[in-house]
């Protein structure tokens, strides 16, 4: 995933720029893709907002479709027939969960309804049982929001403080820093693996193996991974990587909304309170005492996101149908291209130009607010993102309000970037 630093000498190459690497496709799946096919406005579209949420394959739309229309009923509750169907299909997506990321077990993967609400669910259960006045709690500069408000709002109620790991100009963690952050008060430790404003691939193996070194007594913080970038795009084994917990969201891995997970450790998971209370999460309830249910259980009150936990269990078998490994091959080829495409466009600057980086390429273009740019790119049929995309700490950081963001999925193909080039070019010159 190496990516060319922006050096000056790669911008004055000359006016016809660097000279553009061939894009070798190795995957061709757009057929697979309903959306992805049909035309806006007598165009074809070029969708580049994979980062903010995938496309779903006729597989996930025809297997949600189908239980709807065939076997719909409610799980964990019916005796009967129907809802024993359900049942075996909702505790199988989460083994076919567990076998994604490598769990020990399905009793360490709780069903959240997205990365959102499994970050919440850490900072609610285990940060207010384990947290207290003075403990520290380290994130990095370049979370989204979901990595940062919860912790924010855990740490007021329990008088615990944030710290965070400075980047470099290219995006970089410096780890450095994150090593002169860590000690005895460091409790938690919250990081992306993959950020979502800049692309960076934060090297969170090693910023595991150091927090297990450091906390009360050398025991060891627990570290968290926002995972809601790096699911779809790489191989992810949480016992390699030995993350404490995992989150990501099904609707940017092909799944649909409303459903996500949390992987957690079993022993740790088990030493933590209930996020939320209701049916389904208890063993037992009087009026004078509660008892709970043992994880996964504990943590999902109520009826679950039945018909999306199957659709998740249709994308992770369309995931490993294309195979992981060719998609993250494919999406380093595009990445490659698209930095090549995107420096040829003058007064295009590139925000996030880390040595290791996912399929994600974030810009602003001189004198062009990257809210225009997005508006005007729509008139191409090329849907992109504009804004701070929930991380506003690390607009802060470039100096920028917002940039524009084209992200990548292993549907896209050198066209839709050769398309972009061309809509900011143009775009370029009307503001000029
Ligand atoms: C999208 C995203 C989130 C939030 O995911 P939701 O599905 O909105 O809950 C958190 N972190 C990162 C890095 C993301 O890209």
């Amino acid at each position: 995933m190496a990516n060319p630093t922006d050096t000056a000498a790669a911008r004055s190459s000359g006016t016809a720029g660097p000279s553009k690497p061939v894009f070798k496709p190795i995957l061709d799946i757009k057929k697979d893709f309903p959306v992805l096919n049909r035309e806006f406005g007598g165009l074809p579209l070029h969708y580049l907002d994979s980062a903010a949420t995938t496309q779903k394959p006729l597989a996930v739309i025809e297997a949600m479709d189908t239980f709807y229309r065939e076997s719909y009923g409610t799980v964990r509750r019916g005796v009967y027939r129907l809802s024993e169907k359900a049942t075996a299909g909702f505790e199988g997506t989460r083994k076919k969960v567990a076998a994604l990321i490598n769990a020990a077990s399905e009793k360490e993967i709780i069903y959240t309804s997205g990365t959102t609400q499994s970050i919440n669910l850490v900072a609610y259960s285990y940060g207010r049982k384990f947290l207290k006045a003075g403990d520290e709690i380290i994130l990095s500069q370049i979370e989204h929001h979901a990595n940062i408000v919860p912790w924010q709002i855990v740490a007021e109620m329990t008088g615990a403080v944030i710290r965070t790991i400075p980047v470099d100009d290219t995006g970089t963690l410096i780890l450095e820093e994150y090593k002169k952050l860590l000690g005895e008060k460091t409790r938690i430790v919250a990081v992306n693996h993959i950020s979502n404003a800049l692309g960076t691939i934060n090297p969170v193996k090693e910023i595991i193996r150091l927090a297990h070194l450091a906390g009360p007594g050398g025991k060891g913080a627990v570290v968290l991974v926002d995972g809601a970038q790096s699911i779809s795009h790489m191989t992810v084994d949480v016992r390699d990587l030995d993350a404490d917990f995992y989150a990501f969201s099904g609707h940017k891995m092909f799944g649909p909304t409303g459903i996500g997970i949390l992987y957690g450790k079993f022993a740790i998971l088990d030493s933590m309170p209930p996020y939320q209370g209701g049916g389904d999460m208890i063993m037992k309830v009087t009026f004078a005492k509660t008892t709970y249910q043992a994880p996964p259980h504990r943590f999902e009150a109520g009826t679950p996101a039945i018909v999306e936990v199957l659709g998740l269990g249709a994308a992770i078998d369309y995931l490993k149908q294309v195979g992981l490994d060719k998609i993250a091959a494919h999406e380093a080829g595009l990445l490659e291209y698209g930095t090549a495409v995107l420096r040829d466009v003058p007064g295009l600057r590139l925000i996030g130009t880390a040595a290791e980086k996912g399929s994600i390429l974030s810009f602003t273009l001189e004198g062009v607010h990257p809210h225009d740019i997005g508006t005007l790119l729509d008139e191409d049929g090329i849907a992109i993102r504009a804004g701070h995309h929930c991380a506003q700490p690390t607009m802060d950081r470039f100096g920028v309000p917002a940039t524009a963001r084209a992200s990548m999925g292993p549907y896209n193909d050198a066209s839709d970037l050769d398309a972009l080039a061309k809509g900011l070019k143009r775009i370029g010159e009307m503001f000029r």
